[in-house]
């Protein structure tokens, strides 16, 4: 399919043919109020695809690990993101960094909902969720412990 040169935003964050979907296919319960909007593809020409996700206030995204890298930029709201042991404030145009195989999670603290653009190779391995020994491991640090949901 030819891909549209322009494609308008029609709401807030909602774009012109651009479906919200589930934040995971396989569902679950291990994230909280997150949809997921793919706004460009990728493919052949690119090999990366930027996604819109937004997490409404007092939700979360998955704890999870991968090997492929993820490029985030804020663009809605705030909140906080666990990446590795460290744990950041998010404002509006920030832009985060996660690196291979590094856990990370992120909340929507304030009263609007978190939203950001992530950037990701269109070819990358499957996330992964914390056994009982990670998750042992990463309580170890009680600031980081008390962060987490799963
Ligand atoms: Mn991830």
């Amino acid at each position: 399919m030819k891909h549209p040169i322009r494609t308008r935003q029609t709401a807030p964050f909602r774009w012109e043919s651009v479906p919200l979907l589930a934040y995971k296919e396989d569902g679950g319960t291990h994230f909280k109020d997150v949809t997921r909007q793919v706004l460009f593809e990728g493919g052949d020409h690119l090999g990366a695809q930027l996604r819109y996700f937004e997490i409404a206030p007092g939700g979360h995204s998955t704890l999870e690990r991968h090997h492929h890298i993820h490029s985030v930029m804020i663009v809605r709201g705030g909140g906080q993101v666990l990446v590795g042991r460290e744990i950041h404030d998010l404002a509006q145009h920030d832009l985060i960094y996660i690196p291979p195989e590094t856990w990370h999670q992120f909340r929507a603290t304030t009263p609007e909902p978190l939203g950001f653009l992530c950037l990701v190779r269109c070819e990358r391995d499957k996330p992964r969720r914390p056994t009982p020994a990670d998750l042992a491991e990463l309580r170890a640090d009680a600031v980081v412990g008390a962060f987490l949901r799963h």
